[in-house]
């Protein structure tokens, strides 16, 4: 899979992808990421990307033509799994089964705002979607667009070392049950400061240990999700009621 990410500071992601599984994918050839500079996309001597909001108000706006003109050079006929989604505040919540469906284009590319935010234009009428990563206000695109990358390349086929590993993740449909939390885990010593590992986890018998991670991950989300116990096919049960 290829991302492209659009942004005023390239240099941002020389740490984000430098690391562990996404580098791994990336030197493997599962994933490419190309990061772009928009202001190669300017033809003032400035290279001005922003322009002061009409009706007036603080800050400064990105403008609709630079990003554009990025995105139609990168991709002169755009094709289907090609997809186009817009960092922001306002966006739809990403969560794991947008990442899910990411993870089964062909292309993405991430549009990072900065300043007041983008001209409304790019999310009408170039994104096809705009995505928030979350109830606060960033001061950039740039963040959000290293989160959606790191959670869509760990589900590329061959990214994890363990083809299955990523289906026990928290919020997978396939995990321990239809998008609960993962178990907790635990490894050695068996015993720190007096705090014991599951006496079960430590018996071998693979089959009580499913069980028992089952219920554990059932524990934790009622204790600390319950919002996704709710049309989780658990009816709402709630252990110890
Ligand atoms: N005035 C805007 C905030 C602009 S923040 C508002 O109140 O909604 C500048 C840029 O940071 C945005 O254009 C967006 O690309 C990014 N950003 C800020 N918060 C974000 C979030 N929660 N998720 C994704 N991107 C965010």
């Amino acid at each position: 899979m290829i991302f492209h990410v659009l942004t005023i500071f390239p240099e941002f992601f020389e740490g984000p992808f430098a690391h562990g599984v996404v580098k791994r994918g990336k030197d493997a050839g599962l994933l490419d990421i190309r990061i772009h500079n928009l202001r190669d996309w300017t033809t003032d001597r400035h290279r001005t990307v922003d322009d002061r909001p009409f009706g007036g108000g603080e800050g400064m706006v990105l403008k609709a033509e630079p990003i554009f003109q990025a995105v139609e050079s990168i991709w002169p006929e755009r094709r289907l799994d090609q997809k186009v989604a817009l960092l922001s505040a306002s966006g739809r919540m990403f969560d794991q089964a947008t990442a899910n469906r990411f993870s089964r284009e062909g292309e993405l590319l991430l549009i990072c705002g900065r300043y007041e935010g983008v001209d409304e234009r790019v999310a009408s009428h170039l994104a096809d979607e705009e995505i928030s990563i979350g109830n606060y206000v960033l001061s950039g695109g740039e963040l959000a667009a290293a989160v959606v990358i790191d959670a869509v390349a760990r589900l590329l086929p061959g990214v994890l070392g363990n083809e299955t590993s990523a289906a026990f993740d928290s919020f997978q449909d396939s995990g321990h049950g239809e998008g609960l939390l993962d178990c907790p885990h635990w490894t050695r010593p068996a015993e720190f400061r007096g705090w014991k590992a599951p006496e079960v986890l430590l018996n071998g018998n693979h089959e009580e240990i499913r069980q028992w991670r089952k219920k554990a991950a059932l524990e934790k989300t009622s204790r600390l999700r319950p919002d996704l116990i709710k049309g989780s096919g658990f009816g709402g049960w709630v252990p110890g009621e």
